[in-house]
């Protein structure tokens, strides 16, 4: 590969969108046999949202809590978004966008989703990859994913549990909210996949490289958007969390894979580096600053075209060098 060709290259990507860190990410983007893909905010727009009206299942009032009786009395829509949007007002998770905000239409001249207004929120604490938790006005509210809730020793109770899997279906991220010990709400949050990501992998797989879905979010909405952009069963691992999200990428690289990873999050960071070892990592331009940093490929239009871009570039540039 002459420096020349390798510059000319490197130009050609950064007009397509792809900005190289050095022209020998060429090489290793010519290399690739595999593209793991994060799912929320990669294959979907990852900005999330939440209906009032339809996406907010309340516990039946009648439900005992993991101790006995209700600790309290039932909460409304109105009043679970408020507690769990004034959690989420300090968390940066698209899940957490999407609630506060669902917060505030619910109730626009309260004070939910404003931490600051509230003043309120106690003992805070994120989990990656789980959910957050706060005390309120002095109640402990959870929110978070199903596995993390249950972890923590929350049951749901039936209606719930039923709420929780048909929004999953629907290729919803469901989160429960709990208050004081009590599972009061299923929130069904919708993303969108992005337009272009169906064609995008098709267009991967056409170039001879094998489609990987890798996301933290529950099995039934890893399914659906599998599903939409057409990646196969074996190939969809979910419910990862983020530091297995790396395992996940080493372990097919133990295999033989030379791995393109593409992600946008905290929480894909690790397994950007990790695909850069023996391929390359691709952090979307829209993400965060650790997944840029992180990767050796920014792709400035965040889309999945552009993966098909780098890799049709550096495969032209290399074989007019050979
Ligand atoms: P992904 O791999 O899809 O980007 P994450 O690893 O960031 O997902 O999160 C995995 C899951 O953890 C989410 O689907 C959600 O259930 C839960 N979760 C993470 N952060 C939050 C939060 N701030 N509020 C509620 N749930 C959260
Ligand atoms: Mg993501």
């Amino acid at each position: 590969a002459t420096p020349t060709a390798l510059l000319v290259g490197s130009g050609r990507a950064a007009q397509l969108g792809v900005v190289i860190k050095g022209p020998e990410v060429l090489e290793s983007t010519r290399a690739l046999d595999t593209v793991v893909l994060d799912k929320t905010g990669t294959v979907t727009t990852g900005r999330m949202s939440l209906d009032v009206e339809h996406d907010v299942h309340l516990a039946d009032p009648g439900t005992p809590g993991r101790e006995g009786p209700a600790p309290h009395a039932p909460l409304s829509i109105r009043e679970v978004l408020a507690l769990a949007g004034a959690v989420e007002a300090l968390s940066e998770h698209p899940v957490a966008a999407a609630v506060t905000e669902a917060a505030r239409t619910a109730d626009p001249e309260g004070r939910a989703g404003s931490s600051s207004r509230l003043g309120l929120v106690e003992d805070f604490a994120s989990h990656e990859g789980r959910g957050v938790v706060g005390r309120v006005e002095g109640r402990e509210v959870l929110v978070g994913g199903p596995r993390w809730l249950s972890e923590r020793g929350l049951d749901l109770a039936d209606g719930l549990r039923a709420a929780l899997e048909s929004a999953q279906d629907t290729g919803a991220t469901a989160v429960v909210v709990a208050v004081d010990g009590r599972a009061e709400a299923v929130l069904a949050v919708r993303d969108t996949v992005r337009r272009s990501s169906p064609a995008a992998v098709a267009r991967l797989r056409e170039l001879g490289l094998r489609p990987v879905l890798l996301t933290g979010d529950n099995e039934r909405a890893a399914a659906h958007v599998a599903r939409v952009v057409g990646i196969d069963g074996p190939d969809v691992h979910a419910g990862v969390l983020p530091a297995d999200k790396r395992e996940v990428v080493a372990a097919l690289q133990a295999r033989g894979a030379v791995v393109g990873m593409v992600g946008d999050g905290v929480n894909d960071a690790a397994a950007l580096a990790q695909a850069g070892t023996r391929g390359l990592g691709m952090a979307m331009g829209t993400g965060t600053d650790v997944a840029i940093e992180a990767a050796d490929i920014t792709l400035v239009r965040a889309d999945l075209e552009a993966v098909v871009a780098a890799v049709s570039v550096s495969r032209a540039t290399l074989r007019v060098i050979k």
